[in-house]
Formats: structure tokens, C-alpha cells, sequence
């Protein structure tokens, strides 16, 4: 099949260096463009300087292209985004649509994480306060193209959510949604971590009028014990002499059949015949799958 129309994207964090589970979701992203000739792009999500690791940005490209996964076009940094997320801001502020919090950490203990809307009619000045968006008494729900109908009810189970925080910094629920309408992207694939921020997501592109991608969630890479891989500091980058062996067992997490003899092979001939092959419709339809079952 091709589809010149598809255009994907891999957005890290730069929080830390790439590790095996973002390999899949990036993997997995790449493959499905490519697969349909569509284009891949990459997007640096670098709006929380305070957790950013020194050294992650360059090391995460630097292992996209040691293990081949080619971009199109110039790197796009939310950091440079930010008047576009101001114009939003505002203008959801001015429609009566997001309002001022003031609320601390304490004070929203006991809510298992659903804002109770303690700040919606308080009318708090912005200065030095959360910016929430109104949430509706709806269920917002998709049709995931691995993991199927999934559904949320916004206001019982999330609550009014932060778009900008206190410290002025913006959310990346606000950042994803504007990027991926800008850039144009059609398909969004990216670890089952975010399957539950989606319909938050969608809500937005309803608000806002931009048009719904598609989605596919892959498996969450998790440590034996349950536990989400490290994205910490500490954990070395992937290292490029391991680039064949990796893609490899990447491939082997999202259910793909690889050929006996592939090790041999370099990272862009892997690359090559798991674009030939790949078929999305036998991805483990799980949330996680330990990393040790892929050894
Ligand atoms: N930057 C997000 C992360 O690394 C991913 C965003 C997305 O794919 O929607 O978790
Ligand atoms: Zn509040």
C-alpha cells in the first residue's frame, strides 16, 4: 500500500536518554509510516527545562540515526512553540474555557487524581496559579487500531486539567494537541502509557476544531516487577554497536516475525525487511510486556 498522505512522528522527552521502550514506540511509529511510504517526523518535546537531562536531545537523535530510523525534515522543538501555546491559552481563558487554580498538593490529596474543581467559579487572578481547562460530564472514547474501543469519562475520572502550570510552564496535553495539528499528522503511534491521556487529547481537537488522527498504542516495555523502564539519568544510552540485536528484539515486542540470519545484518537492512513485513494487526493487544520475556 501506499500513502503518500500519511505523516507520523516519534516526540520524546528528553527527561533521559532513549531507552529500550521508547526503541519500540519509535520502532513501531517508523515502521507504520514507512511501511505506506508516508512521511516521519521527529519533535523534540522539550517544554520542562527542570527535568531535562544535560546531553539527552543530542544523544536521543544520535541513536535514532545510528539505528537508522531516518527523519524527514528539520527536528520541531516545543521549546520554540511557546506563542503559539500562549495565543491557545488565552483564547480558551477569554471563551470562559480554562480558568485559574490556586489549589497546592495538599490541598488535593484524597481525590485519587480527579481535580474536584475546588477553583472553577472562584475567579483567582492567573498570576501565580495553574491554568485548568473545563472538562465536560461526557465520555469521550476511540477506536485504538491495536488496543480497540477505549473510553474515559472526562469529568469523573479526570476532572478539570492543567494546561499551563504554576511555574508558567505549559502541559504537554496542550503542546501535543497543537504540534500534531500543525505538523499535519495523521497517525499518531506511541506506548499504551498514553492510551488514558487520549480522550483529554481528543477533547482538545473538539474544542479547538482540529482533526482527529488515528491512533495505535504498542505495548509499554515494563521491568519483571511491573515497574516502567527507567528513563532516569543513570540509565546509558543504547548503545550503537547493539543497534541490530535491539531492533531485533524491538521487533519481537510488537509481534513482528523477524528471519534467522538477521543478526548479521545491518541496522538499515533490518530496518528494510521489517518495513516489507510489517503488519500491524499482529501487535500483542496488551498494555505492557516485561522485558525479559524478550531475551
Ligand atoms: N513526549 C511524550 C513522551 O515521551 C510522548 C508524546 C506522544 O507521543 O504523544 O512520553
Ligand atoms: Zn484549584
Amino acid at each position: 500500500m501506499n500513502d503518500s498522505s500519511y505523516i507520523g512522528r516519534f516526540a520524546p522527552t528528553p527527561s533521559g536518554y532513549l531507552h529500550f521502550g521508547s526503541l519500540v514506540a519509535a520502532l513501531a511509529s517508523w515502521l507504520d509510516a514507512r511501511a505506506v511510504g508516508g512521511t516521519w517526523l521527529v519533535r523534540m518535546e522539550d517544554i520542562d527545562p527542570p527535568r531535562e537531562a544535560p546531553g539527552a536531545q543530542a544523544a536521543i537523535l544520535n541513536t535514532l540515526e545510528s539505528y537508522g530510523l531516518e527523519w524527514d525534515g528539520e527536528v520541531v522543538y516545543q521549546s520554540l512553540r511557546h506563542e503559539a501555546y500562549a495565543e491557545v491559552l488565552e483564547r480558551l481563558f477569554r471563551q470562559g474555557l480554562a480558568y485559574a487554580c490556586t489549589c497546592s498538593r495538599k490541598q488535593l490529596e484524597g481525590y485519587n487524581g480527579v481535580y474536584p474543581g475546588l477553583c472553577r467559579n472562584a475567579g483567582h487572578s492567573r498570576e501565580n496559579a495553574a491554568i485548568r481547562l473545563r472538562v465536560p460530564e461526557l465520555v469521550y472514547h476511540f477506536d485504538d487500531r491495536v488496543q480497540g474501543h477505549f473510553q474515559q469519562h472526562l469529568g469523573r475520572e479526570v476532572g478539570d486539567f492543567v494546561i499551563r502550570r504554576r511555574d508558567g510552564l505549559y502541559a504537554y496535553q496542550l503542546a501535543v494537541v497543537l504540534d500534531d495539528a500543525w505538523q499535519g499528522v495523521t497517525d499518531i503511534v506511541r506506548g499504551a502509557d498514553l492510551l488514558d491521556n487520549t480522550p483529554r487529547q481528543l477533547y482538545l481537537q473538539e474544542l479547538l476544531g482540529l482533526a482527529q488522527p488515528r491512533y495505535l498504542h504498542v505495548p509499554l516495555i515494563v521491568q519483571p516487577d511491573g515497574h516502567k523502564l527507567g528513563k532516569s539519568y543513570r540509565s546509558p544510552p543504547l548503545a550503537a554497536d547493539q543497534a541490530t540485536a535491539l531492533l531485533l528484539r524491538a521487533l519481537r515486542a510488537l509481534g513482528q516475525t523477524t528471519e534467522a540470519g538477521m543478526e548479521q545484518g545491518t541496522p538499515a537492512e533490518v530496518l528494510a525487511h521489517a518495513a516489507l513485513h510489517w503488519n500491524p494487526d499482529i501487535l500483542p493487544r496488551r498494555l505492557s510486556v516485561p522485558e525479559a520475556d524478550l531475551r
